[in-house]
């Protein structure tokens, strides 16, 4: 009899996430065998999953475990793919290379040489981003900073170079590999406010990583409080990007500061800035639990606006049913669609891409399917070396089959909408792989492009 109550009253107050905070508990890759969920797979599979994981990145967490995947259907689940190392992600000359070595030795210098000569072969920078986007200042690179669009500051905290769990398919996978110095620096927080400071065109910082919201909120509050200073007045937007709702949504509902995480973003929307969450969502399945659409509930009450993007990636989203009913669910809890992204050339994009044609199909039945709200991301779009560049679409032109192409964000803010074409190819997957239709030789911003790479022009001269 006396047992009846408390445990009615636990389940209440369980159901509002304020008791008994969950444990964050995180696998990687030397715990594989530590995850009871995979004792249902083979010993063999067990060994693909650890060969690439010696490659690339893997971290994953229990709340993604027991919350997100179906393990009634693995391998093919969705976020089992997502997060799960998968013997396709590599090819089979290097899969074969780092099997190899993981049966024949246990020497960790071994093994990371070989890894290390196989990322080499993964184009680990891809885009130009170290050499073309870092900022210099008195001739020394600004680390953390990358500044490639004239409005918009991206700023990487070196305490948020880590995420809840890694994302398989991750382009920025090369910075969660080597040694990680998380310490947190106040010379940073200078340094990203000087910058700021100095260059009044500057509209938005977008903070990004890893993830910043592995970040205390302590920490986070040095970088943005200061912004509400009069000298930041043009830095009217601060977006963070983040896949937390969907890896920890604990983040904003119990986790110790929480709270002082709400009344930060609350405090900043009140003082006149634009917060935005960018969140990153690949999958319908992200915001099926009550934790997280708690957590989507309370950030909203904050004043923050949450905008969503994901790219489009084989075994994962291809579908536009899965994209429609995501952007659907997203409008219905109060988030707005901002980018299809198309997988990125880097990594294991082998596993991951499907055809630029393909991309616009889903992309345009997802679309069809959805109201004017869902309406809202652009894409799908490829984060190439020049810039953002759109598919609009795929059309006939004087008998010329073609892709209708445009920057929706460019090194030269000038070379913004204005349609270019390419020559329809099936089976290209990147910008690099396209011609220019109609017999053209060079697409209209070549030249400009080639000699930025060549003299190094950073984004500022167009202020
Ligand atoms: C996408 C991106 C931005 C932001 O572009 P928006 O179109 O404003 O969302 C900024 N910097 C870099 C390097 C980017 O790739």
């Amino acid at each position: 009899m006396t047992s009846v109550l408390p445990l009615i009253k636990k389940q209440i107050i369980a159901g509002q996430f304020d008791n008994e905070p969950e444990q964050f508990q995180v696998y990687t890759e030397r715990q594989i065998d530590k995850i009871a969920a995979l004792d249902q797979l083979s010993e063999a599979q067990r060994f693909e999953m650890k060969v690439v994981a010696n490659v690339l990145p893997f971290r994953v967490n229990q709340y993604v475990i027991d919350n997100l995947i179906n393990w009634r259907n693995i391998p093919d689940d969705p976020i089992f793919q997502l997060v799960f190392p998968q013997k396709g992600m590599l090819s089979e000359d290097d899969f074969d290379q780092m099997a190899a070595v993981l049966r024949s030795s246990s020497d960790r210098s071994v093994i990371l040489k070989n890894a290390n000569e196989i990322r080499q072969r993964l184009n680990p920078h891809p885009a130009e981003q170290q050499s073309l986007n870092v900022p210099f200042e008195d001739n020394e690179p600004i680390d953390g900073l990358q500044h490639k669009y004239r409005e918009t500051v991206l700023f990487f905290p070196s305490q948020g170079q880590v995420c809840h769990s890694f994302c398989s398919f991750c382009f920025r996978w090369a910075q969660f590999i080597g040694d990680k110095n998380l310490r947190f620096s106040n010379r940073e927080v200078r340094k990203l406010h000087d910058y700021l400071a100095q260059y009044k065109s500057i509209s938005d910082l977008l903070i990004t990583g890893g993830d910043p919201m592995v970040m205390k909120s302590d920490h986070l509050a040095a970088y943005l409080e200061p912004l509400l200073n009069p000298e930041f007045e043009h830095v009217q937007t601060i977006r963070i990007g983040t896949k937390s709702l969907s890896f920890w949504p604990q983040r904003y509902v119990n986790d110790e500061d929480s709270d002082q995480l709400l009344s930060l973003f609350e405090r900043m929307v009140k003082a006149g800035k634009h917060v935005a969450i960018m969140a990153h969502f690949n999958h319908w399945r992200e915001m099926n639990t009550s934790v997280v659409q708690e957590a989507v509930k309370r950030l909203r009450e904050t004043g923050v606006v949450i905008r969503t993007q994901s790219p489009l990636l084989n075994h994962i989203n291809n579908d536009p049913e899965i994209w429609a009913h995501m952007w659907r669910e997203q409008v219905h809890l109060g988030m707005v669609p901002y980018y299809m992204f198309v997988e990125r050339d880097t990594g294991a994009r082998r596993y991951f891409e499907v055809p630029l044609a393909r991309a616009w199909q889903v992309y345009r039945e997802a679309l069809k399917r959805v109201s004017g709200l869902g309406r809202t991301a652009r894409g799908p779009s490829m984060s190439a070396g020049p810039g953002k560049v759109e598919i609009q679409g795929v059309t006939q032109i004087k008998g010329e089959q073609v892709f209708v192409l445009r920057f929706l964000q460019a090194r030269n803010p000038d070379w913004v909408q204005q349609p270019f074409f390419a020559r329809f190819d099936p089976e290209a997957t990147w910008l690099d792989h396209l011609k220019p239709a109609f017999g053209e030789q060079k697409f209209f911003f070549q030249d400009e492009y080639d000699a930025m790479r060549e003299k190094q022009i950073s984004p500022r001269v167009y202020q």
